[in-house]
């Protein structure tokens, strides 16, 4: 198989589980093939003065999946791992989501390859600043819409939103979300995808025929995702047995006291040192027993060694990619693990984003009702678009969330036909 410039273990991951179901959409060839590909990517050198006078060149990318059904939305990363083909299979991740949840967008991914947390502040804005500057041509509020990802924030959006409507001339706070609300964000966006999670752990744990009061649920990362996952659990009477993060984990079988641990992480202490409860190893947190496991970290830490060895009913994929292919393979033969699958489990955050993006243009703005309610009613439609589909058809989620995600785009583009 040939994986051309985007060769990495992520997008080589995406493109196999995409070739194991091509067959199942009854899709012409022609079409799947542009499904495929990435239709376009973008690799910018960022030089950046540094605070000791130097100067820096960094590489930044933004990669599109697709543009059939609107721009392309995703998130920006900065972390040290980033490179074209990450950035390409996360760009594919994020254009089947979009599908899925049937928003007017295509996917699109971004990143620079730096470690934010040996920059100073104004080294990020600079970097952010130049970035945004270079990646002009491929962006625009109905071209390609940035949001954050690992390592990037609200701030880092509202530098993204300056500088692009600097160069316009005027104000454009459509072209990225994730802002903070005095920038024109939305209220619950930063929320939006560990409720998401849990809005889908609601309906999973129901039809696994559990309840969730009382159901023991371990958590890998306590950021963004995980921390508001664990709180929203915990606030339904759910118990978090154990929380893991990139400097350790703890465990607490009574559960743990989740805005306490909130609180002591926000004090920048080590996740693994909090009083109320006992350190563990970080490579035990995933087989512990318990109700729900939600990885909410970084992908592929669900691999073909430790997926035999899970010992939870359900799986809910927050992070984006957690399942390798031979992960994955053996949690289907295993059969015993209800599977909620990234692409349908944390769209709550692009889910959000859409609304950002609706209220920008429309500079009319929501209540957190009703953002929340709309999220709600989304995400719940579209599990069960999958559940449905997946019980017709004696399928997995993860199967059924790709074949209608890639339908969707597929029949789009039939419809449109083929340019010139
Ligand atoms: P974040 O940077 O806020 O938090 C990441 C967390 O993961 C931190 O607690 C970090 O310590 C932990 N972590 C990092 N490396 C780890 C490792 N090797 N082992 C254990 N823990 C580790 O990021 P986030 O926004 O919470 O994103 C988490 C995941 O969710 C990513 O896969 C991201 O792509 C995905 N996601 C995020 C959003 C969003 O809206 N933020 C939306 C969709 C998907």
């Amino acid at each position: 198989m040939h994986f051309g410039e985007y060769d990495s273990p992520l997008y080589r991951q995406v493109i196999q589980q995409f070739d194991a179901v091509k067959e199942w959409t009854r899709v012409e060839s022609g079409v799947l093939e542009r499904l495929r590909i990435p239709k376009r990517a973008a690799i910018v050198t960022v030089p950046v003065r540094m605070d000791d006078g130097g100067t820096r060149i960094f590489l930044g990318y933004r990669v599109q999946h697709f543009l059939t059904s609107g721009p392309g939305k995703g998130g920006l990363r900065y972390h040290p791992s980033v490179n074209l083909g990450e950035v390409a299979g996360l760009a594919v991740i994020m254009g089947w989501k979009c599908a899925l949840m049937e928003l007017p967008f295509g996917g699109a991914k971004g990143g620079i390859n730096c470690d934010p947390s040996k920059l100073s502040l104004g080294e990020v804005e600079r970097v952010t600043r130049r970035y945004t500057m270079e990646m002009i041509p491929y962006i625009g509020p109905m071209v390609d819409v940035m949001a954050p990802d690992m390592g990037t924030n609200e701030q880092v959006m509202g530098w993204i939103y300056d500088t692009y409507s600097m160069h316009m001339g005027h104000n454009v706070p459509q072209i990225v979300t994730g802002k903070s609300v005095l920038l024109y964000g939305t209220v619950g966006r930063r929320e939006a995808t560990g409720r998401g999670v849990v809005y889908c752990i609601e309906e999973a744990i129901e039809h696994a025929g559990l309840s969730l009061r009382g159901a023991r649920v371990v958590v890998q990362g306590f950021g963004n995702v995980g921390s508001v996952a664990a709180y929203e659990l915990f606030m339904r009477g759910a118990k978090i047995v154990a929380v893991g993060d990139v400097n350790g984990a703890v465990l607490n079988t009574k559960g743990l006291d989740i805005p306490a641990l909130s609180e002591h992480v926000k004090r920048g202490n080590l996740l693994g040192e909090f009083p109320g409860g006992d350190t563990l190893r970080p490579d035990e947190l995933l087989t512990l027993e318990c109700e729900v496991l939600v990885p909410a970290a970084i992908e592929r830490v669900i691999t073909g060694d430790n997926a035999p060895k899970l010992r939870c009913r359900v799986l809910a994929e927050a992070a984006n990619g957690p399942a390798t292919v031979e992960g994955d393979r053996v949690l289907r033969e295993r059969g015993d693990i209800f599977v909620i699958p990234d692409i349908l489990c944390n769209a709550g955050g692009v889910t959000v984003s859409y609304f950002e993006w609706v209220q920008d243009i429309q500079m009319f703005f929501w209540s957190e009702d009703e953002v929340n309610r709309r999220l709600r009613d989304l995400m719940r439609k579209a599990f069960m678009r999958c559940y449905d589909f997946a019980q017709e058809n004696t399928t997995d989620m993860r199967t059924a969330a790709l074949i209608l995600a890639i339908r969707r785009v597929a029949q789009e583009k039939i419809q449109r036909g083929l340019y010139p």
